[in-house]
């Protein structure tokens, strides 16, 4: 699918600070101020997909591997994603209570992910009531190995491989969407899943369906002292501290939700923001879109429903506050961690709890 060009923005004049688009410079034009890129591990066959019965297919050529997903949980081994036989599990599940409710194709590892290149994945949503049967379920299927676990995607991501963790990423996303866009939303008639689980049909209108993905912005917010600004939500004495978010509105500009979201959770009057890079949350939809802010201000007003608690840091109060245990900041999984130590120009140091 192709997007229609749109028009220049004129969002950006009042600033001079905002940069210039790279499209159609060299890798080594580009601002070396930016996160690091990671590049995709998975190729999600975009074309491959539309190929009518291409799910069939590939179960019947072997050697595709599956995913399965209930709820929100995978089986995890140890340290690692469970994939088993796509086509000896279909076999094992067909006709049971455990058969999957959808089957959608996840793509083929490419060359540098941590499987080998080409192998085909396919992910199998289960029934959710499944989540409850899961030592009977594993007795029906060969090659769950002993010790396997059901868990979700925040109690082991950071024990994953990239690869695992992008293979999760990436069904966790599309089964989300499948879950809350059963139905079409013209005309209320039950979509029917085609392209690889892809896309959803009308069958009544013939209207297609895309998977969603909401943006959000997160952003460090520097004031004009250079210190770095921090908010929590919650009691006020708890010991979180991260960056500022909020969601993208309709009609509006990222650069417009960092500066009305920082004015609205914080009081603070936004004077500039750059993008930094991304990160795919689907828990259940988000794409986090890092900025880094400035401002003119020194103080900072919470709103009380968002964010209960805020405090500017000078890097060494920082760094001082997460040693001391004074202040808990975000996990080096989130993008949050990332924006920080970008600002920090380096890795904070964690408390080390001797406990
Ligand atoms: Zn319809």
């Amino acid at each position: 699918m192709s997007l229609a060009e749109p028009p220049a923005p004129n969002n950006q004049a009042q600033s001079g600070t905002l940069v210039s688009p790279h499209a159609g410079l060299a890798a080594n034009h580009l601002l070396d101020t930016v996160l690091p890129v990671r590049p995709a591990l998975i190729d999600r066959g975009s074309a491959a997909r539309l190929k009518p019965g291409m799910l069939e297919e590939l179960m019947n050529s072997g050697g595709a591997r599956a995913m399965v997903l209930s709820g929100r949980q995978a089986l995890i081994n140890g340290n690692s994603l469970v994939l088993l036989d796509a086509a000896e599990l279909a076999l094992h599940l067909q006709d049971t209570a455990y058969a999957p409710e959808q089957l959608i194709y996840l793509g083929s590892a490419l060359p540098g992910s941590d499987l080998p290149a080409g192998t085909e994945l396919i992910l199998f949503l289960l029934p959710q009531q499944f989540e409850v049967q899961a030592e009977e379920f594993e007795a029906h299927i060969a090659g769950i190995p002993e010790g396997a676990q059901w868990a979700g995607f925040r109690d082991v991501a950071a024990a994953l491989n990239p690869t695992d963790t992008a293979i999760f990423v990436e069904a966790s996303a599309i089964a989300n969407w499948h879950g809350t866009h059963t139905h079409c939303p013209r005309c209320g008639t039950a979509t029917v899943p085609e392209a690889g689980g892809w896309v959803r049909r009308c069958p009544s209108d013939g209207s297609e369906h895309y998977p969603r993905t909401d943006p959000a912005i997160i952003v460090t917010v520097v004031g004009a002292d250079g210190r770095l600004l921090l908010g929590g939500g919650g009691p006020l004495d708890a010991r979180n501290y991260s960056t500022l978010a909020g969601f993208v509105e309709p009609g509006e500009s990222l650069e417009q939700a960092v500066v009305r979201e920082i004015g609205e959770e914080v009081g603070v009057r936004v004077t500039a923001c750059q993008y930094l890079g991304s990160q795919s949350w689907p828990f259940p939809a988000s794409l986090m879109l890092g900025f880094t802010a400035t401002t003119e201000d020194t103080e900072a007003a919470p709103d009380g429903v968002e964010v209960t608690r805020a405090r500017w840091f000078s890097r060494s109060e920082l760094q001082e506050a997460v040693l001391s245990g004074d202040i808990v900041i975000s996990s080096r999984l989130s993008i949050a961690r990332s924006l920080i130590e970008h600002w920090y120009g380096g890795v904070i140091q964690d408390r080390v709890d001797t406990a």
